[in-house]
């Protein structure tokens, strides 16, 4: 099948040209001999190649070029297949756009291919290569430093520990993990994650339960959630729990269970979050919004959880506007090398920016996904990066420190 790939690059600091003309002459062999072809443009700071042949050699050679020490910021903007080859004639060409009059300059680029038809329609191919000759996207190429020029040092002095003696007489257990500001030091929220008394995972907790049971079970295991967070003193500090939206619609009275729990514990309805999974949320958004409006009228927050996951994001957010959003991890993973997650994430930014919707990223684990995500402008983060969850306690959480201040 023809495939093909755009990707987008910056070249490496102290990189001369002519490395770049060595790398050009190199990759013209190994292309040529697995059937890709393509065109590399340069502006000077920046690559964006289109390659296109056999997937698998796409592929491969696509591996071997985000493993050249010469470029970095390796973002993909399109894989997507075709008909036919738009560049057929060369295994790579390097074509640097300053040697051109700006005019002009698209023109030559288009001059050099090879198709009769795509170059002509509204192919996305075409129109990711003029939006870098124009760069009018350029204030989205985030430069982000290498990996290795951060250090995570766990916060050891922190006071937060494990509880000493958790109730062993309920039948479920939480994990804590924060959700914290890196840059300002600080820990936003702590999020309660449901166990079995034994640590195992939410799903094995629920599994079996069906229905009014599993809301039920749902429901009263906040009740424990709440006791632990209390015993670990987390003082002023805001906490998360999650809850299956639909508890709140089929059990009755469920909103003031959770304000008793709150109270007794010595908790506060300001401080609470009660995060809801999106796509629960929307088969019965009515009955949904009604139980909202009685818990924001107490003073508890709202959260949509695992945003950009299921099927109602957009349009529930159209319907129901929550106190903050969580980015699925799914969306988060390898954000800084993925140009359709970058784009997803800078609109979700965008719109929340307009609604006033506090954003944060969870399962955050490579320190260029929290720069890149940090670049983008979202400030809170949870992941294993900072703190994972831990069983009956809170983690002490790895700052981010640049290796040339220590
Ligand atoms: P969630 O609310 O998005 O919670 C974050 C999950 O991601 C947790 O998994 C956490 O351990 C995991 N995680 C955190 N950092 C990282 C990371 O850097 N990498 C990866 N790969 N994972 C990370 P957990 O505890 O297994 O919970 C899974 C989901 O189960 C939660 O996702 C939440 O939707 C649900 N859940 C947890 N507690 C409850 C609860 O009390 N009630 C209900 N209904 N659902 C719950
Ligand atoms: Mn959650």
């Amino acid at each position: 099948m023809l495939t093909t790939i755009i990707y987008r690059s910056h070249i490496c600091k102290n990189v001369p040209f002519e490395s770049v003309m060595d790398m050009v002459a190199a990759a013209k062999l190994r292309n040529d001999q697995a059937d890709v072809t393509g065109i590399l443009l340069f502006n000077g700071t920046h690559f964006l190649q289109l390659i296109e042949g056999p997937e698998e050699s796409v592929l491969k050679i696509y591996q071997h070029i985000c493993q050249d020490e010469r470029h970095c910021n390796i973002v993909e903007l399109l894989c997507d297949h075709g008909p036919t080859r738009r560049f057929g004639k060369t295994g790579m060409e390097l074509f640097d756009l300053r040697e051109h009059d700006s005019e002009r300059v698209l023109q030559t680029v288009l001059d050099k291919g090879t198709s009769k038809y795509q170059l002509i329609y509204n192919d996305r191919a075409l129109k990711f290569l003029r939006t870098f000759v124009s760069a009018t996207e350029k204030e989205n190429y985030f430069e982000i430093p290498p990996a290795d020029s951060w250090v995570f040092i766990p916060d050891e002095g922190e006071s937060h520990t494990n509880l000493a003696a958790p109730d062993n007489t309920a039948d479920c257990c939480f994990a804590f993990q924060p959700m914290v500001d890196p840059f300002a030091q600080e820990i936003i929220s702590t999020e309660a994650l449901l166990r079995t008394p034994g640590g195992g995972s939410p799903e094995i907790y629920f599994a079996g339960l069906t229905g009014n049971e599993l809301y039920q079970a749902d429901l009263n295991s906040k009740k424990v959630a709440f006791a632990m967070a209390s015993a670990l003193k987390l003082g002023k500090h805001s906490v998360s729990v999650n809850l299956l939206p639909m508890a709140l619609v089929m059990i009755p009275d469920a909103v003031n269970f959770l304000l008793r729990e709150i109270q007794i514990n010595g908790l506060v309805p300001e401080q609470v979050t009660i995060e809801f999974t999106e796509c629960e949320v929307i088969s019965r958004i009515d009955e949904f919004t009604d139980a909202v409006r009685q818990l924001k009228s107490a003073g508890i927050n709202v959260a949509i959880d695992h945003f950009g996951a299921g099927f109602g994001g957009l349009l529930l957010l159209a319907q129901f506007q929550p106190d903050r959003i969580k980015i699925n991890r799914e969306l988060i993973k390898d954000v800084h090398k993925s140009g359709p997650r970058q784009a997803i994430i800078q609109a979700i930014i965008k719109c929340c920016a307009s609604l006033e919707i506090a954003i944060s990223a969870v399962g955050v684990e490579k320190p260029e996904e929290w720069m890149w995500l940090e670049s983008a402008g979202i400030t809170h983060f949870q992941g294993n990066l900072f703190a994972s969850a831990r069983l009956s306690g809170v983690a002490a959480v790895a700052w981010p420190e640049r290796k040339a201040d220590l």
